[in-house]
C-alpha cells in the first residue's frame, strides 16, 4: 500500500461565516539561525493540522553564512512547492531583528524580502509595508530584551501606530505568553498572535503538549488572499497550552461554537440535571459558579459533562471561563442556558 506521514486533526469549530486557519507565522531554517530545511517546516506544518505557515528568516542575523549561502528568498522559493503538494498555505515573511527598542519584526506576506536589509529600522518597515506587508511584533516580553518579561511601548512603536504600519502582537511566543499584550492589541485594534519561533524539531519542543502554539484566523475562505484579509482585519485568536487569548467579539462566539448544553433529562426534588459538550479539542474550565450552583465546572475537551444544578438557584447560570483570557486581567464571561 502507499501512505504519507499522516495529518492530524485538530478539532477547532468554524465561527458562523468564517473558516478557521491554523496558522505558524514564525520559524526559522538553516537560513538564518534554525536548523531544519525549509520544506521540513511544510511537513511539520501538515502533520500538526496546520493550514498556513510563514517562514520568516532573519535578515540582520544569518550564523550560517560560511555554509550556506546569504538569500533572503531562499527558504519562500524552496518551500513553495513542497507547500503547494501539501495543501498548505505558505505565506511568504522574514523577521527584522533589531535591538530593543523597537526589538523583533515579522514582516508577512511580502513578495522580496532581500529588499528589507537596510541600515534604518524605519527603512526596514517602510520597505516591507511598501510590499503590503502585515507587521506582527514579536515576543515583546522577551527576557533578553526586557529583563522583567513585561512588554514596552517606546516612542517608535507609537511611531508605527500612528502610520498604520503594525497589525499585530505576539502574545504567545515558544512557550511563554505576555498578559499585558491583550491591552495593546485592545488598545490600538491590533490581532491577537500566538507562534511557536521554531529554531529546531517542533515533535521535540512540544512534546507533551496538546498542540504547538498556532494563531486562529476567521477567514472568509482558505486561501492566502482571504488569509491576509482576515489578519488585517484582526480576526483572531491565539491558542497554546489549553488556553486561548484574544477579544471577546471572537472568544465569545468561539466558545460557543465549542459547546452546546442540552436539555434538562432528569429532576428531583432538590436539583435538575443536563449535559453540557465540549466538541472541541480545548477543555474549558469555568469558575465563579452563582450562589448555589457548582461553583467550578470542567469542560474536557472532546466529552460530555453531566451538571447537577440546585433548584434553589434563581439567577442565570453564569461563569468565568479560567483559560479564555480576554484582557491583561480579564477572563471571558459566559452563561450556560438550559
Ligand atoms: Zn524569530
Amino acid at each position: 500500500f502507499y501512505s504519507f506521514g499522516q495529518r492530524k486533526i485538530v478539532n477547532i469549530p468554524d465561527l458562523p461565516g468564517y473558516v478557521t486557519l491554523k496558522c505558524d507565522f514564525h520559524l526559522h531554517t538553516v537560513f538564518s539561525d534554525g536548523n531544519v530545511w525549509p520544506t521540513v517546516r511544510v511537513g511539520e506544518a501538515y502533520r500538526d493540522g496546520l493550514d498556513a505557515i510563514a517562514i520568516t528568516d532573519h535578515i540582520e542575523y544569518t550564523p550560517k553564512k560560511d555554509f550556506i549561502p546569504v538569500d533572503h528568498n531562499a527558504a519562500w522559493k524552496i518551500a513553495e512547492n513542497t507547500a503547494r503538494d501539501y495543501n498548505l498555505i505558505l505565506v511568504h515573511g522574514a523577521e527584522i531583528t533589531r535591538s530593543m527598542p523597537p526589538g523583533h519584526f515579522n514582516a508577512l506576506f511580502i513578495q522580496d524580502a532581500s529588499l528589507l536589509e537596510v541600515d534604518s529600522v524605519m527603512d526596514a518597515f517602510a520597505a516591507a509595508i511598501k510590499q503590503g506587508a502585515f507587521l506582527q511584533w514579536n515576543h515583546p516580553g522577551w527576557k533578553s530584551q526586557q529583563p522583567d518579561g513585561i512588554p514596552r511601548m517606546y516612542e517608535i512603536h507609537h511611531r508605527l501606530l500612528k502610520n498604520k504600519w503594525l497589525h499585530g502582537i505576539e502574545f504567545f511566543n515558544h512557550t511563554e505568553y505576555y498578559p499585558l499584550v491583550m491591552t495593546f492589541c485592545r488598545q490600538y485594534n491590533l490581532a491577537v498572535i500566538a507562534n511557536s519561533d521554531m529554531h529546531g524539531v517542533i515533535s521535540e519542543e512540544y512534546k507533551g503538549h496538546t498542540n504547538r502554539p498556532m494563531t486562529l484566523v476567521f477567514a472568509k475562505a482558505r486561501t492566502h488572499d482571504a488569509l491576509k484579509e482576515a489578519m488585517f482585519a484582526g480576526r483572531t485568536l491565539a491558542y497554546f497550552n489549553d488556553m486561548i487569548a484574544g477579544k471577546e467579539e471572537f472568544a465569545k462566539p468561539y466558545f460557543y461554537q465549542c459547546i452546546s448544553v442540552g436539555k434538562p433529562y432528569y429532576e428531583n426534588e432538590k436539583s435538575i440535571f443536563f449535559e453540557v459538550s465540549n466538541n472541541s479539542d480545548i477543555p474549558f474550565y469555568l469558575v465563579n459558579g452563582v450562589p448555589e450552583a457548582p461553583q467550578a465546572i470542567n469542560l474536557a475537551a472532546n466529552s460530555v459533562t453531566r451538571v447537577a444544578v440546585s433548584k434553589k438557584v434563581t439567577s442565570p447560570l453564569t461563569y468565568n471561563v479560567k483559560n479564555v483570557i480576554t484582557g491583561e486581567e480579564e477572563v471571558l464571561k459566559i452563561e450556560l442556558k438550559y
